[in-house]
């Protein structure tokens, strides 16, 4: 496994390569969902390349707070997971390699899609996931890349912008890995305590007891707002595709997602329903 850290040094790795080529891009922190997106990812291509970079752009202020300062970085723990799990390349860059005239002058703009849901409590979030990720695409150049249902609004934001930039990438949605309690496993997590783990759970909770249809969207969120330690940020029930709200209850397929702050850490969740 080669781990690299300059735009350079992998656009030269990559030149010689014949066989289909997996991007699994990540902030890092790696967990079971990271290592499930690795492992779809080696079954079905001859090269996997597994990106760390905590992304400043898509940060609130570009990167000027305390979630990107406090972003869990844990790059050495990572490459040893990283290379049991068969990866073959990491590309690692630091910020200037990533952005060496500081902020881009040009970005992909996510639009309504974007704005909506976790776009509407963090501004600008996915115009700077999009813009990274399309850098990744464009440096990597690869068959497929890995995405989990975890973060679905990103899903479907990444798809999106694939089908309306003609980007030549098959994207592949991976299920999420939850623990054994039902939490999504999330590098967030490790912010939690204890009482916090415990009090997150709602979340999983109602969104599998939407799913099961034993309560409605309104009693949904009523469950969430009072349940202790819990502040709701929002949950829906949308079109997975469109992320348009459909009504209670839905008729075809949907997604309910939500988001919720548990001490001082924003937890994001969805069900297919
Ligand atoms: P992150 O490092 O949080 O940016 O996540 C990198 C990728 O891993 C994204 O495509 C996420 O959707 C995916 N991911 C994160 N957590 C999980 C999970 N619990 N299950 C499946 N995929 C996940």
């Amino acid at each position: 496994m080669k781990l690299i850290k300059t735009k350079a040094e992998l656009i030269d790795a990559l030149a010689t390569i014949r066989g289909n080529i997996a991007l699994v891009p990540t902030m890092g922190a790696l967990h079971e969902g990271h290592l499930s997106l690795v492992n779809a990812a080696r079954a079905e291509n001859d090269l996997v390349v597994a990106s760390i970079f905590v992304n400043p752009l898509q940060f609130a202020d570009l990167g000027d707070c305390d979630d990107y300062r406090n972003y869990p970085r844990t790059l050495e723990a990572d490459a040893k997971l990283l290379e049991s799990a068969g990866v073959d390349i990491i590309f690692a860059p630091d910020v200037e390699e990533m952005y060496p005239q500081g902020t881009p002058e040009i970005w992909v703009r996510t639009g309504e899609m974007g704005a909506q849901l976790e776009g509407a409590s963090r501004p600008g979030h996915f115009d700077g996931v999009a813009t990274v990720v399309a850098k990744l695409f464009s440096l990597v150049r690869p068959h497929r890349a890995y995405f989990g249902q975890k973060d679905a609004q990103q899903l479907a934001v990444i798809k999106r912008m694939v089908h309306d930039l003609n980007l030549r990438v098959d994207i592949r949605a991976v299920p999420i890995i939850r623990g054994a309690d039902g939490l999504a496993e999330s590098s967030r997590n490790q912010h939690l305590s204890a009482t916090d783990r415990n009090n997150a759970l709602a979340l999983s909770a109602t969104l599998a007891a939407l799913r099961e249809r034993r309560i409605d969207l309104d009693q949904a969120r009523a469950e969430l707002s009072n349940s202790p330690g819990v502040e709701l940020d929002y949950l829906e029930v949308v079109s997975p595709e469109t992320l348009q709200p459909v009504t209670w209850p839905p008729s075809g397929p949907a997604l309910a997602l939500g988001a919720i702050i548990v001490g001082n850490t924003r937890l994001i969740d969805n069900m297919d329903i």
